[in-house]
């Protein structure tokens, strides 16, 4: 499988010991590369790249494995994440709660292993709901979410309920599946900061947040030691040769030069697209543009220790009057007068005394370009921490008084139905890593592992084919792109 002559000339190891994580994020080398030959390059050092990188080698013993970027490391999309994860996953079929399971399952061992170096919480996703009629829809999700692999359902219907909230800090011992609450006193004792009307609460367990960065420089720092070299460089051309990857043709500051090599990884994140068609490839993905919003809640209204809120119902935004009649003057403004889509969502950001709030809204969403700098609705802030507070009332003290808001995101890259791609290419000795949407973060692992498992030859996990490019080759599965509904997406 992988010949010797690859072995010895690519075990060059990277091992320059670092003390601190943060540190390697921005040391690239731009000299010639070890031999100029490789085991596997991998296109893109994003947490996809580097997730790859990482299971290749730390985990499947693989050397010789060359990361090609032309940004620092984890810093185009993987910078911008709002680094929250989720075993909470709609069918069809079970692949993506158990992808996710398997994801998170690795990311716990590596929190153990690194004293939790990247802040891994389990403070749970926490749907909340004003409407009495989606009271039993939540129970159904919940059965649902059980039947698909996300753990236990507990229905809280009396003051007396056993349910336990989630600490601040920390991932272990901690219950998985969901609790849906639907005492009103309940619901106030451990929820007093949300909206009085609120009717019911569906708290999915095995969800929370950890810094991205860190999770990725620690994986990036554990393949170095284990040989894997992050060069500086555009992949402008990736060569073949009787149907065979042999070689990928690196751009940089030191004029072009050919990596000889049997396997080329594309995880070029929004920009998967055009790396595939350097194979003469059309990966069937489009970018959505996303971005969430920062203040400071000085106030405090939001406890430090709360779980990620998302509020289900649609929404009116709060106005005056005289701001309500402004905004139908204009034609381009006036939906925000009107009911706005459900989803509004954020949780507090950082540990200590930190008083960031981040918000969430995917109100508008529409295919484009991947372009950088990215451009934001000037609006953005604005209406998101209108509509947060809704599910968050508290939040209406800053409306008189703006806070500055810092907006920031990037690009989902997506198939259409929301399931990312792994697996090898039609071009042998080729494999994609992307179209992970707004979950790269906590699918990387699961996704890393997958794809190393492919190139390492081992027995594929029965999510595999979920996952394969070659599912959209099956008639059965194209038809059911038509009906698909629930995409995950928040
Ligand atoms: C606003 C927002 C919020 C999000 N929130 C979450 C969240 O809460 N949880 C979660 O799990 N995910 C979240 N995501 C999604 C997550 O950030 C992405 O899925 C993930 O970062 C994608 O990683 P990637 O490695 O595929 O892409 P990227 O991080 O974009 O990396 C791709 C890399 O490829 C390089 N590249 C591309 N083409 C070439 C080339 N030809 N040559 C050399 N290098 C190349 C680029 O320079 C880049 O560094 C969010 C995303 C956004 C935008």
């Amino acid at each position: 499988m992988f010949s010797d002559s690859y072995l010895s000339v690519t075990t060059v190891a990277d091992r320059q010991p670092s003390d601190s994580v943060g540190r390697l994020s921005k040391r690239v080398e731009s000299g010639p590369v070890g031999g100029a030959r490789a085991e596997v390059v991998i296109c893109g050092a994003g947490i996809a790249g580097i997730a790859a990188a990482y299971h290749l080698t730390a985990r499947r013993g693989i050397a010789g494995v060359v990361v090609v970027d032309e940004r620092p490391a984890l810093s185009l999309t993987s910078d911008k994440s709002a680094e929250s994860y989720r075993n909470w996953w709609p069918g069809p079929g079970d692949a993506m709660v158990a992808l996710m399971n398997r994801s998170i399952d690795l990311m716990e061992d590596l929190a153990r292993e690194s004293g939790n170096v990247f802040l891994m919480n389990r403070r749970g996703y926490l749907f909340a709901t004003a409407q009495p009629e989606q009271v039993e829809r939540y129970v159904r999700a919940a059965q649902e979410a059980a039947t698909l692999g996300a753990g236990p359902v507990r229905v809280h219907r009396s003051p007396g309920t056993d349910y336990q909230p989630a600490p601040g800090a920390g991932f272990e011992a901690q219950p998985t599946g969901s609790d849906v609450i639907v005492d009103p006193d309940v619901i106030r004792r451990h929820f007093p900061y949300l909206a009085p009307d609120t009717v019911a609460l569906l708290h999915a367990r095995r969800c929370g947040w950890f810094s991205g960065q860190q999770l990725g420089m620690y994986m990036l720092e554990r393949a170095r030691e284990k040989g894997v070299r992050l060069i500086e460089g555009r992949v402008d051309r990736v060569e073949t040769a009787g149907g065979r990857v042999t070689g990928v043709v690196v751009g940089g500051r030191d004029g072009t030069r050919t990596i000889a090599t049997p396997r080329f990884v594309n995880a070029a994140g929004p920009f998967v697209r055009d790396v595939g068609r350097l194979l003469g490839i059309d990966l069937p993905v489009f970018c959505e543009r996303h971005a969430k919003v920062a203040f400071h809640d000085t106030l405090g209204v939001v406890p430090r220790h709360a779980p990620m809120m998302i509020w289900t119902d649609p929404v009116r935004l709060p106005w005056t009057d005289d701001e309500r009649a402004e905004l139908r003057e204009v034609e381009a403004l006036q939906h925000l007068v009107d009911e706005m889509p459900a989803g509004v969502h954020g949780r507090p950001e950082g540990g200590g005394d930190s008083p960031v709030m981040l918000g969430v809204w995917t109100y508008d969403v529409a295919p484009t370009e991947a372009r950088f700098p990215v451009e934001f609705d000037p609006a953005y802030a604005e209406i998101v921490l209108r509509g947060l507070t809704r599910p968050l009332p508290g939040l209406a003290a800053y409306l008189s008084r703006f806070p500055k808001c810092i907006v920031d995101g990037g690009y989902y890259t997506k198939t259409r139905e929301n399931r990312f791609l792994c697996g090898p290419l039609p071009v042998e000795g080729a494999y994609v890593l992307g179209g992970l949407s707004g979950y790269g973060m906590m699918s990387s692992n699961g996704a890393a592992d997958l794809l190393a498992d492919y190139i390492a030859e081992r027995p594929l996990p029965p999510y595999a084919p979920a996952f394969h490019l070659d599912r959209y080759q099956d008639p059965t599965y194209r038809a059911q792109l038509d009906t698909w509904g629930d995409s995950g997406q928040l």
